[in-house]
C-alpha cells in the first residue's frame, strides 16, 4: 500500500513537476515582462531645435519616460571638441523633465558650421540587468548666428493716415525665413521682389483704423530660420486725415427689405428686432465681408520678381456725381438713438441705373462674387498689391481669372447690397486695405509717390550690386 503510494506520488511529481515549474518561470517572467518596473521603453526626447541655431537661444529639450529618469547628459561636439551642457544623476527620479541649455561660451564660433547635440537619459526600469533603458540621440544642427541684412533703399517721404505709400527695400540671408513691412506695430505688408535679387518693393498703407496719434513708425523686418531678426526704419513724413462725421438716419423699411435681403443672401439668421437686425448686417456682416476682401487680396499677390509698375490715374464713373467720400465716419441712428458706427472707404458714384463701368487700368480679375454689404463684388488685381474694387453691381461681364485691359467694360452698376440708390462703389486696395482713392487718382501723385520711387530705386540699385 504504501510502496503504491509512493509510487503513484511519484507518477504523479514526475508527470506535473517539470511543466508546473516552467508554467512558474514563465508567469513570473511574464509578470516581469509586463511589469512597470520592468519596462523595455527607452526615454523619450523632444529636441525643440529647428535644423538652425543662432546660438543666442537657448537649446529647449524635454526628457520624458513612463517609469523614471535617473540620469541624463548633454553634450555639444564641434570640429574643435566637445563640451558637457548639462549632466546629472537624479537622486530622486522623477518622469518629466524640462530643460533651457545657454549655448556654450565659446571664443570663435565657426559661422555656418555644422554641430552635434548628442542627449543621452537613462530610466528606472529593471530592465537591461538592472541598469534601465538607455536612449542616445544625436541631432544635427547648423550655426548660423549672422542676422539678416535689412535696409531700405528708398520710399516715398510722405505717408497720410488712410493713404498709400511706396518701399523699396534689400533684405539678405542665406537661410531667410520672412521678411516684410510692418506699419505701427499693427499690421505687416508682404514683401515683392523687385529689380535684382535681394532686393523688394512693397506699397504699403495707413490703415484708417489706425488714429494719428498712436502711429509708432514702420520698419523692414527680416527673421533667418535661426531665428535672428534684424529690422530698419523707413522715414517717413506723416500726415493727419481730417475725418468727416456723417448722422445718418436708418429707416425700418431699410432694415424691414436691405438688412434682411443682405443677411438671408449670406445664409445669416435673421434677428426679429429691428436695432439688432441692423447692427448684425452693418457690423458683424461688413466685418466678414471686409475679412473675404482681404483675405483673397492676400491670396492672389503675385510675388514674380517685377521690374516696372506703371499705373494710369483712376478716373471718376463717366458723368457720374460722387455722393460718398473715402474716409466717412457714419454715425447710424434709428428713431434718434444712435445704434452704430462705421467707416465708408470707398467713393460712391452715381450717375444713371445700370450705368457702364469701365476700368482705367489693366489687371486680372480674382474676384466676382455676391458679398452682403458690398452686394456684387468684382476685384481686379493690378500688380504689386494693388487692387481695385466694384461694389453693388447689377450686370458683369468678366470671370475670374481674366484678364482685363484698360478702358475694358467689366459690369454695370446697380443696387445689390446695403445700398438704397444705383451707384458704384470704387474702392482702393494695397494688400486687401481699402485706401484713399483721391491719391490714385492723381497723376501726379502716382508720379512723386510711386513711379519716380521705382525709378530711383533702380537706379540706386544697380550702382550696388
Ligand atoms: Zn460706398
Amino acid at each position: 500500500m504504501e510502496r503504491n503510494f509512493k509510487d503513484s506520488r511519484g507518477i504523479k511529481v514526475g508527470k506535473y513537476f517539470i511543466p508546473s515549474v516552467l508554467l512558474g518561470v514563465c508567469m513570473g517572467l511574464g509578470f516581469l515582462f509586463f511589469s512597470p518596473q520592468f519596462e523595455r521603453v527607452s526615454p523619450v526626447v523632444k529636441f525643440k531645435q529647428s535644423e538652425f541655431w543662432n546660438m543666442k537661444d537657448n537649446l529647449e529639450i524635454e526628457l520624458s519616460d513612463n517609469s523614471k529618469l535617473t540620469s541624463y547628459k548633454i553634450t555639444y561636439i564641434d570640429e574643435k571638441g566637445e563640451k558637457v551642457l548639462d549632466e546629472k544623476a537624479l537622486a530622486t527620479p522623477i518622469s518629466k523633465i524640462s530643460l533651457k541649455l545657454a549655448p556654450p561660451k565659446l571664443d570663435n564660433i565657426q559661422k555656418e558650421s555644422q554641430v552635434k547635440i548628442i542627449i543621452e537619459a537613462t530610466d528606472d526600469s529593471r530592465w537591461g540587468f538592472l541598469t534601465g533603458n538607455t536612449t542616445d540621440n544625436t541631432y544635427e544642427v547648423k550655426i548660423d548666428n549672422k542676422a539678416p541684412i535689412t535696409s531700405v533703399v528708398n520710399n516715398s517721404r510722405y505717408i497720410a493716415r488712410g493713404g498709400s505709400a511706396l518701399v523699396v527695400v534689400k533684405v539678405a540671408d542665406e537661410n531667410l525665413k520672412n521678411a516684410y513691412i510692418n506699419f505701427s506695430d499693427k499690421m505687416n505688408f508682404e514683401l515683392i521682389p523687385f529689380h535684382k535679387k535681394n532686393y523688394y518693393a512693397a506699397i504699403i498703407a495707413w490703415d484708417i483704423n489706425i488714429p494719428f496719434e498712436s502711429f509708432t513708425g514702420a520698419n523692414v523686418v527680416a527673421i533667418d530660420k535661426a531665428g535672428n531678426k534684424s529690422s530698419a526704419k523707413i522715414p517717413l513724413y506723416i500726415q493727419d486725415f481730417a475725418v468727416k462725421n456723417d448722422n445718418l438716419n436708418i429707416t425700418q423699411e431699410f432694415i424691414d427689405t436691405v438688412s434682411k435681403t443682405v443677411l438671408e443672401n449670406m445664409n445669416e439668421e435673421v434677428p426679429q428686432d429691428l436695432a439688432a437686425r441692423f447692427v448684425k448686417q452693418n457690423r458683424e456682416l461688413r466685418a466678414k465681408n471686409i475679412a473675404k476682401i482681404k483675405q483673397v487680396s492676400l491670396k492672389n499677390i503675385k510675388k514674380d520678381m517685377i521690374q516696372d509698375f506703371r499705373p494710369e490715374a483712376f478716373v471718376r464713373l463717366q458723368g457720374s456725381q460722387t455722393a460718398a467720400g473715402f474716409g466717412e465716419r457714419r454715425h447710424y441712428f434709428l428713431d434718434n438713438v444712435k445704434i452704430d458706427e462705421a467707416w465708408h472707404l470707398g467713393l460712391d458714384w452715381a450717375s444713371v441705373k445700370n450705368d457702364s463701368i469701365t476700368i482705367s487700368n489693366g489687371g486680372n480679375i480674382i474676384f466676382k462674387e455676391y458679398l452682403g454689404i458690398y452686394g456684387n463684388t468684382i476685384i481686379i488685381n493690378h500688380g504689386l498689391g494693388l487692387g481695385t474694387l466694384y461694389a453693388h453691381t447689377t450686370n458683369q461681364f468678366i470671370n475670374i481669372g481674366d484678364k482685363v485691359v484698360k478702358n475694358q467694360k467689366i459690369a454695370t452698376t446697380g443696387t445689390t447690397g446695403a445700398v438704397l440708390g444705383d451707384h458704384l462703389h470704387f474702392g482702393i486696395l494695397v494688400q486687401g486695405i481699402e485706401v484713399n482713392p483721391i491719391e490714385w487718382m492723381d497723376q501726379n501723385w502716382i508720379k512723386t509717390r510711386i513711379t519716380e520711387i521705382l525709378d530711383a530705386s533702380k537706379a540706386i540699385i544697380d550702382q550696388n550690386p
